[in-house]
């Protein structure tokens, strides 16, 4: 019965989140829906399904919260009555699975499962730019969360950069106060030139101003950059201006993505036309290297991505986890990591080729 009672709740979940917070198995709280700019060329929204932007009302994402909660006070509840002592962990979800196989497919079920059992800690707001959210109503969404899970240390989403040029300082630091304490944003290069022909909408100067805005807020600012995305014509500008702009803004965490063209998308047709030239693995490699030689942050720098170079066995170059390497205590060796990579022959490579088609974000 109670068990059944679980199945009946639920609470909205978006379609992505970026991989260091499936890492932190964090809850998903869909804030808004999908994206609200949907024109990059390398991606035109297409993890969203190209559906149109919704601001969902307050009073709904309250009640998603509400459910969670709901949820997590019944789990603990059958978690005594089936012995387990009120915790989660695979133990008891193997017993809830055979007393009830729908819960394999109960997506929020699920998430707020693997959250608890992993502490309960990190919260990701979905979807594309949460930030474009009216502060107030955000600080209400906030507010409540934390009074319903007041063991949560760290809430993270993503911005989009032109939003928080317009956000004020004041109310990043309120939600800051609240507990949003880090955001993830797509640099994808700090080059006007790459910026404008991928249509991003932001220039390299207002990326500098939101990544500098968010800093001064107190929050963690984790920025993605995508190697090859200047194709072999704009390299090297792409490569010295990302790092100029990383350098102007020194964010906590760069993560790299190298360019992949996705299906549907305005440069997955230049690709195919041949107008769109993809980096082989070793100009990758160099363009890379160019970044990171150049880069005078004190962050860190991780390729926790498939697309990043790998060697043709999928054995891959960089390290893998979420925390990648230390800058710039570990400059030297990221350095050498690369050099010695590039003293391999093209044919011992994955080409990034063999990976168009892939989802790859
Ligand atoms: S990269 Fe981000 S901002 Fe650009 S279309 Fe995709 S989801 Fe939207």
């Amino acid at each position: 019965m109670l068990v059944e009672k679980l199945g009946g709740l639920s609470f909205e979940i978006g379609p992505i989140r970026p991989p260091s917070e499936g890492g932190s198995r964090s809850l998903l709280l869909r804030v808004t829906r999908n994206c609200p700019w949907r024109l990059c060329a390398f991606c035109y929204g297409i993890p969203y399904r190209r559906q149109k932007f919704q601001l969902r009302p307050v009073g709904e994402v309250i009640g998603d919260l509400d459910q969670a909660k709901a949820m997590a006070d019944l789990l603990k509840e059958v978690s005594l009555k089936l012995g387990y002592g009120g915790e989660t962990g695979e133990s008891l979800l193997k017993t809830l699975l055979k007393l009830d196989p729908t819960l394999n497919h109960h997506e929020s079920f699920l998430n707020l499962f693997n959250w608890l059992t992993s502490g309960g800690k990190t919260v990701f707001l979905q979807d594309a730019d949460s930030l474009i959210t009216p502060t107030q109503t955000l600080a209400e969404i906030l507010r409540h969360l934390k009074a319903l899970f007041p063991q949560v240390e760290r809430i993270t989403s993503y911005a989009r950069a032109k939003t928080l040029t317009v956000k004020p300082l004041e109310d990043l630091k309120l939600l800051r106060s609240l507990g949003l304490s880090r955001l993830h944003v797509g640099l994808e290069s700090g080059d006007d030139e790459v910026l404008k022909r991928v249509n991003k909408g932001v220039t390299a100067r207002e990326h500098v101003e939101a990544g500098r805005k968010v800093i001064e807020a107190g929050m963690e600012l984790s920025l993605y950059v995508m190697p090859g995305l200047g194709s072999v014509t704009l390299s090297r500008q792409h490569a010295e201006n990302t790092a100029k702009v990383l350098n102007r803004i020194n964010p906590h965490f760069v993560r790299v993505r190298t360019f992949l063209p996705l299906p549907r998308t305005p440069l997955f047709d230049e690709y195919k036309k041949g107008s769109f030239k993809l980096l082989s693995p070793r100009q990758c490699l160099s363009e890379i290297r160019l970044m990171v030689e150049k880069l005078e942050i004190t962050g860190r720098i991780c390729f926790d991505h498939f697309v990043n170079p790998s060697l043709k066995n999928g054995f891959p170059i960089f390290r893998q986890n979420y925390d990648g390497y230390k800058l710039p205590e570990e400059k030297r060796l990221l350095l050498e990591t690369v050099d010695r990579a590039l003293e391999l022959e093209e044919s011992e490579f994955r080409w990034l080729e063999e990976l168009v088609g892939l989802p790859c974000l």
